[in-house]
């Protein structure tokens, strides 16, 4: 059997890795009537990211080109992120970015800030003559109607290749895999959650830069 590697670190994209909530920004700026029907029947637990997005897709107008232009005028990604995947590359930490978001914006971003080899899961928009055509669910569970992408069957799969997994989230869509992971750096709402059960391995997070000076401290340090 293949040795495992000690760590694998698992982000969240939206209010995570970039502090803004790309996806929210953008579904608000180019929907155009019904938007508020369907943000509130997806907050209030109504229907599931899989089926607003359903909806969403035929009432977004724009191209590609014009998203992208605001995504890049209006994106803040987490000052101290690039410091923690230096980090990470620099003592053979694996990282992967699971989003219950959109390939297009997740993609440009990654790849403005050098973080291009950062792999990532999420859903995919695809566009005819630059114009939204149809969003689709590469990873999603069809036992679950929840999320768009199962970023728990994405943790499960890496679970025979990694000693330890390390989860940062900050919404809903990380409640479930958060549960599944040994340590957990969480804000927002994922944390205020996670906090009522006093679940183990959880820590609360402001920037990268906590979790990198965790690792730091507490010696996960593969290459020691
Ligand atoms: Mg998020």
């Amino acid at each position: 059997m293949a040795t495992k590697k000690p760590l694998l670190v698992i982000t969240d994209f939206d209010g995570t890795l970039s502090l803004t909530d790309v996806g929210y920004e953008v579904l608000l700026k180019f929907s155009g009537q019904g938007w508020d029907d369907i943000d509130r029947d997806y907050c209030e637990g109504r229907i599931g990211s899989r089926e607003a997005y359903g909806r969403i897709v035929a009432i977004l107008g724009g191209t590609r080109e014009d998203m992208l232009r605001f995504v890049a005028e209006n994106t803040v990604v987490d000052p101290h992120f690039k410091e923690f995947y230096a980090f990470c590359r620099e003592h053979g930490i694996d990282v992967k970015v699971v989003s219950d978001g959109l390939d297009f914006y997740i993609d440009f971003v990654l790849r403005k800030h050098g973080f291009a080899d950062i792999p990532f899961y999420s859903n995919v928009m695809t566009f005819h003559d630059g114009r939204p055509l149809s969003i689709e669910f590469p990873h999603a569970n069809e036992a679950c109607n929840k999320c768009g992408t199962c970023k728990s069957n994405i943790l499960q799969a890496s679970r025979d290749r990694f000693g330890k997994i390390l989860y940062v989230g900050d919404g809903y869509s990380d409640l479930c895999p958060a549960r599944k992971a040994d340590l957990v750096f969480a804000k927002g709402i994922l944390w205020t959650r996670m906090a009522q059960k006093k679940q183990q391995g959880l820590r609360k997070y402001r920037t990268f830069r906590d979790v990198r000076d965790f690792l730091s401290d507490n010696g996960f340090h593969p290459g020691r």
